[in-house]
């Protein structure tokens, strides 16, 4: 059972001590970025940079097509571009429960390097030099606006712009509980700084490309409903990208229409992954879908969840819907 531990937080002094012994500094976040990944890893680049660091971003993967606007997005550079004997004395690593989230460039983070580990899941672990978890906040962009506001820091457009995005990415929209008075206090201040909250949200969620659209199409068409119409279930099989053209990370987000049906208590998108299958989770209220995901290995947020099935998706859906139902009845509380 996951219980929601209070916030681990640093002093402010902690965190200052451990950058002012930092020179060349490493920011690095989980594989398969999201907005909040993408957009808080560019604006610690940009402040760092601030503050005189020799700055490097590392990325995994490509980040998805619906980030690629925001200012700077280049300046993430794949680990393959970086050389085995490079080396850094510190590293920011956001949002990861583990080391091994951030990807192969793990390997630059051992021995001397010092961490500072910025979350805000609660099962995050504490693998840092100095550790700042707080589950209690939106997004780790609210996390790195407080720090930044900190140091005095006057929000340049593009990092107003990049918390903003990460922010609203993360709070689906300023929707979530985890959307507080103090959220809305720093999206305010960011909008007072340039970020511009309809070209922002129209580059995020309204510009699709048409293999999207088509894609969209097809996975609503696998629509179930389970439980007398409280599960809701969407599939997404590796024909669906081949036949539109789409690809895996241009189904973020798919998973939220599971849950639009006014009677669905859980909602669920299946995605076939290599003979396994990547499952996203969401639920209503009182419904700890973050516990579902963990019998799996997986995790995330007591409303929104992920992990993956170690076998096909027609047997992963059999398995997930008996699972589903018997989380129903008794993981409320
Ligand atoms: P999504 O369904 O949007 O991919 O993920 C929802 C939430 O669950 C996110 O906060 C994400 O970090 C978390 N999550 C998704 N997949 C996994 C997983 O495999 N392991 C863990 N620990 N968290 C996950
Ligand atoms: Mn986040």
């Amino acid at each position: 059972m996951t219980d929601r531990p209070s916030a681990i937080a640093p002093p402010i002094h902690e965190i200052r001590h451990l950058l002012e012994r930092s020179r060349r500094v490493l920011v690095a976040s989980h594989i398969d970025p999201d907005g909040d990944a993408i957009g808080t890893q560019l604006a610690f680049g940009a402040f760092l940079r601030h503050l005189g660091k020799e700055v490097y971003l590392v990325r995994e993967a490509e980040a998805p097509a619906k980030y690629r606007f925001l200012t700077g997005v280049d300046q993430i550079r794949p680990f393959d571009e970086f050389t085995t004997d490079f080396a850094v004395d510190t590293a920011v690593v956001l949002e990861c429960p583990t080391i091994d989230r951030v990807g192969r460039a793990a390997c630059f983070l051992t021995g001397e390097v010092q961490i500072l580990n910025i979350d805000h899941h609660y099962d995050s672990g504490s693998f840092g030099t100095v550790n700042w978890i707080d589950p209690t906040k939106s997004s780790v962009g609210e996390m790195a606006f407080e720090l930044f506001d900190e140091y005095g820091y006057a929000f340049p457009g593009e990092v107003a712009e990049h918390l903003y995005t990460a922010i609203l990415t993360d709070t689906g929209r300023f929707r979530f509980p985890s959307t507080s008075p103090r959220t809305m206090e720093i999206v305010g201040r960011l909008i007072g700084a340039g970020a511009n909250p309809k070209k922002i949200t129209d580059d995020v969620y309204f510009r699709l490309s048409a293999p999207t659209m088509k894609l969209m199409g097809r996975v609503l068409s696998t629509i179930e409903f389970h439980d007398g119409d409280t599960i809701c279930l969407l599939s997404l099989t590796k024909q669906m990208l081949d036949e539109t053209g789409a690809d895996l990370s241009d189904s973020d987000g798919l998973v939220d229409f599971a849950m639009f049906c006014d009677t669905v208590e859980i909602g669920g998108l299946l995605k076939e992954n290599n003979g396994r299958t990547r499952v996203s989770l969401r639920s209503r209220d009182s419904i700890n879908i973050a516990d579902v995901a963990a019998e799996y290995g997986g995790g995330g947020h007591f409303n929104a969840a992920g992990c993956t099935i170690p076998s096909e998706l027609a047997d992963a859906r059999k398995h997930l819907i008996e699972v589903l139902k018997s989380a129903r009845r008794s993981k409320r509380k």
